[in-house]
């Protein structure tokens, strides 16, 4: 309980708390009225191939531009919807959206983040299984994003969800690598096809030359493994080529491309297709 009796029967309470959990409350109740009137939104950032930058796939990013209180990112409102059970129907909005989107750019990998708690419900794989169906998507299409907070939570449910959901062609990604304590070789017993190295440990690499050994040493293992390696929030050009020399498999980030509803990805993806036809 937040409230409780100090010394000589003085009432203590920490007001910050009980505004934390109105917070929490007013947003729970906006969630479920934001499902309802389906105010979210889906967009998708392009991830490149390292060699050439040319897009091979994208991510989907949930939005909530409908919120009529104003826009609230992502990481907190997710957080709230994890708490409240509200994630597993928001989280399967968010993969039957992309699923559909994506039909238009068949040649494109889609690559969706699954939280925590929608991960561990027990019917999660048959729930993906019977989205792909419903929308036709092509399950070899698919990459799922986690992050290690997963695999701590419930090893043997992660163990069967990926391994269930992998025999049908469904690839797994470990999301924010090289922020937790999770070894490649932990991966890949889990059967991961890549990893995501986050983006605070890809900025240093700037200003920190002991940043390069460290992804240089996580691209090394991670090939012998058959591991691919993506590194996320690549915002320059330099930084870019710096990859590319650390032979990182794919690059994603504001230098390549800002999230963007699906009408401009199909722009910018026949844009693209058309200047390398002229070239
Ligand atoms: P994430 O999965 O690690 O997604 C990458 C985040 O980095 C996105 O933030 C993206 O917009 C941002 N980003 C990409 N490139 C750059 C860059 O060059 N510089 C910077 N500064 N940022 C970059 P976003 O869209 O705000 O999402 C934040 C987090 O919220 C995601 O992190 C993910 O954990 C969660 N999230 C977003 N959509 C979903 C969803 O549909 N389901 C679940 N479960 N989580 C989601
Ligand atoms: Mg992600
Ligand atoms: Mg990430
Ligand atoms: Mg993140």
């Amino acid at each position: 309980d937040v409230k409780s009796h100090g010394k000589g029967g003085i009432r203590v309470f920490d007001p910050g708390l009980d505004a934390g959990r109105d917070w929490r409350l007013q947003i729970e109740k906006e969630l479920a009225h934001g499902l309802e009137q389906e105010e979210f939104d889906v967009v998708y950032q392009p991830l490149v191939d390292a060699a050439d930058f040319r897009i091979s796939g994208v991510e989907a990013l949930l939005r909530w531009p409908g919120r009529a209180a104003g826009p609230l990112a992502p990481d907190a409102f997710i957080e709230v919807a994890e708490g409240s059970g509200l994630i597993q129907a928001l989280g399967m909005y968010v993969l039957e959206k992309a699923c559909r989107d994506l039909h238009a750019l068949p040649d494109l990998k889609l690559s969706v983040n699954v939280s925590p708690t929608q991960f561990s419900h027990p019917d999660f794989a048959k729930q993906v299984v019977a989205i792909l169906r419903q929308t036709r998507f092509s399950a070899r299409r698919l990459q799922l994003e986690i992050t290690e907070r997963h695999l701590i939570d419930h090893p043997e449910r992660a163990h069967a969800a990926i391994a269930m959901l992998k025999r049908r062609g469904v690839t797994f990604a470990l999301d924010d690598f090289g922020t937790g304590f999770t070894s490649l070789a932990y991966l890949q017993s889990y059967g991961f096809g890549c990893v995501k190295i986050n983006r605070s440990l890809i900025g240093r690499l700037e200003t920190d030359p002991k940043a390069g050994y460290l992804i240089s040493g996580i691209v090394m293992m991670a090939r012998g493994l058959d591991i691919k390696v993506v590194a996320e929030g690549v915002e320059t050009e330099r930084l870019a080529r710096k990859l590319q020399i650390a032979r990182c498999d794919l690059l994603q980030g504001y230098y390549f491309g800002r999230p963007a509803a699906i009408d401009r990805l199909k722009a910018d993806v026949s844009l693209a297709g058309r200047s390398t036809e002229a070239a």
